[in-house]
């Protein structure tokens, strides 16, 4: 989510390791948390920034679903399933303080592998359920994730 500073590929290969084993771990408490009881988290340089107009909220923002990157899609399918919230972060920090305000049982988050490393190490004390899914592309600016996998996940379930 923070994402500008790009660890070597063999750090990546590690933060790769550790959360696939962390998604295995947690799979299944994931699944048995409800829709309503999840939130959503996707990091801000998903967003496509000349047309995007999400509402600034400090640490994040709310996707106002313009259309202009697949965060358009992922809101959409929150909503019809009845998850929480979906934030779009800007970074890690913004991770706790959302977290004490909404209690979620569970976390979808899309980031990067560093981040998705931190995020779990951040919040390995508490007891929520988090799934993991990995950028396709990362970066700055116009980074991607896999829509399917996105879609495949939200919708798991036991
Ligand atoms: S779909 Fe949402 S996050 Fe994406 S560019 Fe539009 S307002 Fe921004």
């Amino acid at each position: 989510m923070k994402g500008c500073k790009f660890p070597v590929k063999s750090k990546e290969h590690t933060y790769k390791t550790f959360t696939d084993k962390q998604n295995k771990l947690q799979a299944d408490k994931f699944a048995l948390v409800p829709f309503n009881k999840r939130i959503v988290l996707a990091p801000h340089c998903m967003r496509n920034i000349p047309m995007c107009c999400a509402i600034d909220k400090g640490g994040y923002y709310i996707c106002s679903q313009c259309g202009g990157c697949k965060i358009n899609i992922i809101s959409k399918l929150v909503k019809e399933l009845g998850y929480k919230a979906l934030y779009v972060v800007k970074g890690g920090r913004t991770i706790e303080k959302i977290v004490k305000e909404q209690n979620p049982e569970a976390i979808v988050g899309i980031a990067c592998f560093f981040e998705g490393d931190q995020a779990f190490k951040m919040l390995k004390d508490k007891k929520i359920a988090i799934h993991f899914v990995p950028l396709t592309k990362d970066g700055c600016t116009a980074t991607d994730t896999d829509l399917a996998e996105v879609e495949r996940v939200l919708k798991q379930t036991n």
